[in-house]
């Protein structure tokens, strides 16, 4: 059995996300081809601490796995930043997330300039969660 997969998935520990985040990565066929590294917050460890413990994890899934790509996935109404009453409206919301994970994304780049970088948004969409690349 080959040790190696595609890539590594960051995502919020939240277990709200757990079921559609799991059909997204069936869509794209990465179940059983990616690290799933899950932490409160997902990019924010990253954007917060650039050698910390989420960034640690990416290195060792590259030296271990040798994945070539990494998808941060932020989500609404995350507990880490607040819910989503920390926030005056959605847009505001969003830009947050899209701020941390461009941070994010600029340190794994500085640090890994073969890795590519995607960056996702989930947000509610009626009782189900919608993975979105952004
Ligand atoms: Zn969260």
């Amino acid at each position: 059995m080959s040790h190696t997969c595609s890539a590594a998935l960051i995502k919020c520990m939240d277990f709200r996300l757990t079921k559609d985040v799991h059909a997204w990565m069936e869509e794209k066929g990465l179940v059983n081809d990616c690290d799933i590294i899950s932490v409160a917050g997902a990019a924010k460890d990253i954007a917060e601490n650039p050698q910390g413990y989420v960034f640690s994890l990416i290195k060792l899934s590259i030296e271990l796995h040798g994945i070539k790509k990494v998808f941060l996935m932020q989500h609404r109404d995350c507990g880490a930043y607040g819910g989503s009453a920390a926030f005056s409206n959605q847009s505001e919301e969003f830009a947050k997330h899209k701020s941390e994970m461009d941070k994010a994304r600029e340190i794994i780049a500085r640090q890994f300039p073969n890795i590519a970088v995607e960056t996702c948004l989930v947000s509610p969409a009626g009782k189900r969660w919608k993975v979105e690349i952004i």
